[in-house]
């Protein structure tokens, strides 16, 4: 019988990279363009603009179009959610993961044999996007960004409380938000209004066209205002900002009055991350699984396979081992600057990721 690895493996980057999946001819998440591709997610790190046909949800064609324009890909095909769909000798099937809006794990099966690609996902409820859905399987393809005992993410709604404590406390101060452009900054969003706050948030201009898009797509964000729009400094006064996480080092700062410095990031649990992100006011909100996800994950998939792609490996591996399951790294290349934002100076091995 044939092994999963013999149909289904990393492709080395001089080879587009991601997973190449032989008997149908596509390579899933590849770093480098290729001719045919299907994408997990609009990320990156995942979604590379150059290839020749891209097969994804229509979420993700929609933001691979929207930020990567013209260039996006020679022909895209949307594939919703569910639908399974032939190629070469596969069935490809898309389900959500939980990540971002249109995020899905790639579901293969070749032969009787199904593989499950997750590219990156979490388990918490999340209003921006359809809800991560366990699916049978023969091998489970998990990322392991937070793969370490000591990453818990604690609840979301208490951490944004957090930040409307804050504004309660220096009611005079703007408070800066660093967050991602793609997906965390609406999370944030809409994690405010249900937390009540309805006053209009601030965007630095390279949020707004995301920020459009989820919008369109039904995630209500309620009233968005450019920064370049403010009348003066002091109408930031009290308000709350979102920034790309670089502009938080940068000229653009100057524009708003005594600035408090918060940043959204699982990466945030990391004091040190939180120094080098001159982050005042660490909020841990994460858009990946933390340790006991991935475990939990690991189990609900029910896979006896475990193939580990990007982040903490080692300790992944050891847990799921532990526990029974056969589990290798795959250790796959262009992956760990995760989702980091392209215009983003790199500032350290792996941060940056939008986490
Ligand atoms: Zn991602
Ligand atoms: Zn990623």
């Amino acid at each position: 019988m044939m092994r999963p690895e013999d149909w289904i493996a990393p492709a080395p980057p001089g080879g587009g990279g991601g997973l190449l999946v032989t008997p149908g001819g596509y390579h899933i998440d590849p770093s480098r363009p290729v001719d045919r591709a299907v994408i997990t997610h609009g990320h990156a790190d995942h979604a590379r603009a150059g290839h020749g046909h891209v097969l994804a949800t229509p979420e993700t064609i929609a933001i691979m179009r929207s930020r990567y324009g013209d260039n996006a890909a020679g022909h895209f095909q949307a594939l919703p959610c569910g639908a399974p769909l032939a190629i070469g000798d596969t069935r490809l099937t898309l389900h959500p993961a939980g990540h971002i809006l249109g995020s899905a794990m790639a579901v293969v099966e070749h032969r009787g044999c199904r593989v499950a690609v997750s590219g990156d996902y979490k388990r918490r409820r999340d209003p921006t996007c359809a809800p991560f859905e366990p699916v049978p399987c023969d091998v489970f393809v998990t990322e392991a960004t937070f793969g370490l005992p000591v990453f818990r993410h604690p609840d979301d709604a208490a951490e944004v409380g957090k930040l409307l404590a804050s504004l309660r406390l220096f009611p005079e101060r703007a408070h800066l938000v660093g967050v991602y452009a793609l997906g965390k900054c609406q999370r944030l969003i809409r994690l405010l209004r249900e937390a009540g706050y309805d006053r209009p948030v601030w965007l630095h201009g390279a949020l707004q066209a995301l920020c459009d898009l989820y919008q369109a797509h039904g995630v209500a964000l309620g009233p968005l205002r450019p920064v370049a729009e403010a009348p003066d400094r002091d109408t930031l006064r009290g308000e709350i900002v979102l920034a790309p996480p670089s502009a938080a080092g940068d000229r653009w700062l100057r524009r708003l009055p005594d600035p408090r410095i918060a940043m959204a990031s699982g990466w945030m649990r990391v004091r040190a991350r939180a120094r080098q992100r001159n982050a005042e006011l660490p909020l841990v909100i994460s858009d990946h699984a933390d340790w006991d996800e991935l475990l939990q994950t690991i189990a609900d998939m029910g896979a006896p396979e475990v193939w580990i792609t990007h982040g903490r490996e080692e300790a992944l591996m050891h847990a799921a081992t532990a526990a029974g399951y056969r589990a290798r790294a795959l250790a796959l290349v262009g992956r760990g600057d995760e989702d980091e934002e392209p215009d983003l100076p790199a500032t350290g091995a792996t941060d940056g990721a939008d986490a």
